[in-house]
């Protein structure tokens, strides 16, 4: 068999390249560290971990990362079983030793029969004689290979920065003090005119907002990151509220074109507008608010919003240095490049945010590379599961035509939502309310992935 060419031994690379040499199909792993070095690498290790050793919740039956963990695992996902291998004690976390963590998994690699590393940058679009190729080249992409990707998919295509406005559940609004309209009423492609949740803030609620997100500790943008082209366009709020009081106001949280249904006569001083943010209705993000406010800080001052005091948040604000295709876009459901199908992407580059998800989508890259390889065709996994859910969420589980596809950690609210879950709590007998009900869903979405990737897992045996 002709091998499969894997340009980058990160997560996404070297789980690729453990799926589908385990598939029995030859691999070239392409990595050009030590040749070449990134700005957050420090070794020449695969799959090091640039920044936290967490691999985030073990939980799988709670929580969506968990549950891609163990999606993972049922998978022979290299990532996660050599993560487990070289466990530290975080809780219910599962956070690694960092350098046995890459050295296992550098092992594992150099160790299978079927997968060679050969140690250079790979320099612009891949050769025509590579006719299976999947690029993990990561979120510090070489400067050649993003000029590759462009030509392939096209200048406006490929983002350097993210900017990323915080992502609510819906379910967590309180809608007694927000409501649903449209700027103007003004109707929408199927003629809708409640596109927006609007949340009024009256004069002393705004000035104290302003206040607290100046006031607001924030993350630093590191040395190297400075350097990087950054627009006007995704200013973070805090420096447009620092810019004067009248700032916000004149942008977006204006107060013009909507009327508050719970108070009509009071005209609200400035609003916060929330847009949707998936097919599915679950996620909500806070329209202009990419900020670098740190975490802990952004959730409290977000929450000073009327509307959003109880507030739980799918993702927080961020602006970082990422490479990233807007895959929505230029993908298929198999990764594919529409243009160029004998190129995947996977990994951060593919539009997913963090470690495990860098992983999940080199293990689906992998595998579809390698059924192709063996003349196999295998569906993605259904959208009940959490890979499933990440492919949707690449390939256009976000609204369709939305100008800003930004990258996504997996939660709950890429999911389909389920209407077969316990409504009361067996103890007590009394039906579930607020968390209690989010949480009894949770574990019902959980069940049914697990239930859902083993189906597709077996139909692939
Ligand atoms: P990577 O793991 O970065 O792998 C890409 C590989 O491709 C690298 O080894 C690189 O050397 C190689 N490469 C690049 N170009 C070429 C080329 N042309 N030819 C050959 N090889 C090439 N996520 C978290 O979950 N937790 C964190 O704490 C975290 N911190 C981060 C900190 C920083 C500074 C950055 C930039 C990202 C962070 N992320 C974090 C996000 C992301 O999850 C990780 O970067 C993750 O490693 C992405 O996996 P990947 O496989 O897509 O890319």
């Amino acid at each position: 068999l002709k091998p499969i060419h894997i340009i980058g031994g990160g997560m996404a690379g070297c789980e690729a390249a453990w799926q589908a040499a385990n598939l029995g199909v030859p691999v070239i792993l392409h990595e050009m560290r030590p040749t070449r070095k990134t700005e957050a690498h420090q070794t020449d290790g695969l799959a090091e971990l640039v920044c936290s050793n967490s691999f985030r919740s073990d939980d799988h039956v709670n929580n969506a990362v968990g549950l891609l963990h163990e999606e993972m695992r049922r998978a022979n996902g290299v990532i996660i079983s050599t993560a487990s291998e070289h466990q530290v004690p975080a809780g219910s976390a599962l956070a690694v030793d960092r350098e046995n963590f890459s050295a296992g998994i550098t092992a594992k690699l150099e160790a299978h029969p079927l997968i060679t590393i050969s140690r250079e940058e790979v320099i612009g679009i891949p050769p025509a004689e590579w006719d299976n190729v999947i690029i993990a080249t990561g979120p510090l992409t070489s400067p050649s290979m993003a000029e590759a990707i462009k030509e392939l998919t096209g200048e406006e295509e490929l983002s350097f920065f993210d900017a990323i406005a915080p992502i609510v559940y819906y379910d967590s609004i309180d809608m007694t003090k927000a409501w649903r309209q449209s700027r103007y009423d003004k109707p929408g492609p199927s003629g809708e005119t409640d596109a927006y949740i609007n949340c009024p803030l009256d004069k002393e609620q705004y000035l104290a907002f302003l206040q607290a997100m100046i006031d607001a500790p924030k993350t630093e943008f590191k040395e190297w990151e400075k350097n990087t082209p950054y627009f006007e366009g995704c200013l973070p709020v805090e420096i447009m509220a620092g810019r004067g009081p009248e700032t916000l106001r004149y942008g977006p949280l204006k107060p013009v074109g909507l009327t508050n249904p719970h108070n009509p006569t009071v005209k609200a001083h400035a609003i916060v507008q929330l847009r949707q943010d998936n097919k599915l209705g679950t996620l909500w993000n806070i329209v202009g608010f990419q900020t670098k406010m740190k975490y802990g800080p952004q959730m409290d001052v977000l929450r000073m919003v009327p509307g959003l005091e109880n507030a739980e948040f799918a993702r927080l604000g961020g602006i970082h240095r990422n490479t990233f295709i807007n895959s929505p876009k230029v993908l298929n459901k198999k990764l594919q490049l529409k243009a160029h199908p004998r190129i995947r992407f996977a990994g951060q580059v593919s539009g997913v945010e963090g470690y495990v998800e860098s992983a999940a989508m080199g293990l689906l890259a992998g595998r579809f590379a390698a059924y192709e390889r063996l003349g196999r065709d295998i569906p993605p996994p259904p959208e009940t599961t959490a890979l499933g859910s990440l492919i949707a969420h690449v390939t256009g589980g976000h609204l369709e035509g939305k100008a800003t596809f930004q990258p996504m950690n997996v939660n709950f609210g890429l999911f389909p939502d389920i209407e077969e879950y316990d409504k009361e709590d067996p103890e007590t007998g009394k039906r579930y309310r607020g968390k209690d009900k989010s949480r009894a869903k949770k574990r019902a979405q959980s069940a049914r992935a697990l239930k859902d990737i083993e189906n597709w897992l077996a139909a692939q045996a």
